[in-house]
């Protein structure tokens, strides 16, 4: 690895670091509540080296259900609110706003990730995707990195680790970026 290279974290958005919409869509900031584990587990993620980048798809935006706008409006109150409140940097957001059929970037698709690692340097080899659904696990694996699927449902996955629960998460991050 470059010694000027960054290691990276890439996060899936929904069900990592808020809450779900079940149905729908998180369309504005009232609508997004934080997960409680994920600021301690993002701290353990900064103290150990890594940047972090969320990797989201949002096809509401192309279903005309929320606009681009709205999305960035949410990410930049998440990223405020997260230094304001916890000291703690989100390098980037990536956002597919397209449906299923119509690009070349939404998750299972790595785009997001190789095109996050071209504009910051990030080596993907030394790089973790967490995600709570396999498509995330997929897209990680595909960039080449090592992959965490938060889930407790019994579902085969093919990712590198896997933990029940955030809080679970926020327990053993640490020691599974050490390996
Ligand atoms: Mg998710």
């Amino acid at each position: 690895m470059s010694v000027c290279m960054k290691r990276c974290v890439f996060l899936d958005r929904d069900g990592i670091v808020n809450v779900r919409a079940i149905p729908g869509y998180i369309e504005t900031w009232d609508d997004f509540e934080l997960l409680p584990h994920f600021p301690e587990m993002l701290r353990q993620v900064r103290a150990m080296g890594f940047v972090a980048v969320i990797i989201t798809n949002q096809r509401g935006v192309a279903r005309g259900i929320m606009t681009r706008e709205a999305v960035d409006r949410i990410h930049a109150n998440l990223r405020a609110l997260l230094q304001a409140e916890h000291g703690l940097e989100l390098l980037d957001v990536m956002v597919c706003p397209h449906e299923k059929v119509s690009c070349d970037c939404r998750k299972p698709q790595p785009k997001m990730l190789l095109d996050a690692a071209a504009r910051h340097n990030i080596d993907l080899a030394a790089s973790w995707m967490i995600g709570d659904t396999e498509s995330d696990i997929e897209a990680g694996r595909r960039a080449g990195c090592r992959t965490i699927l938060v889930s407790d449902e019994p579902s085969d996955t093919v990712a590198t680790q896997r933990v029940a629960s955030m809080r679970d998460l926020a327990l053993k991050i640490k020691d599974i970026l050490a390996e």
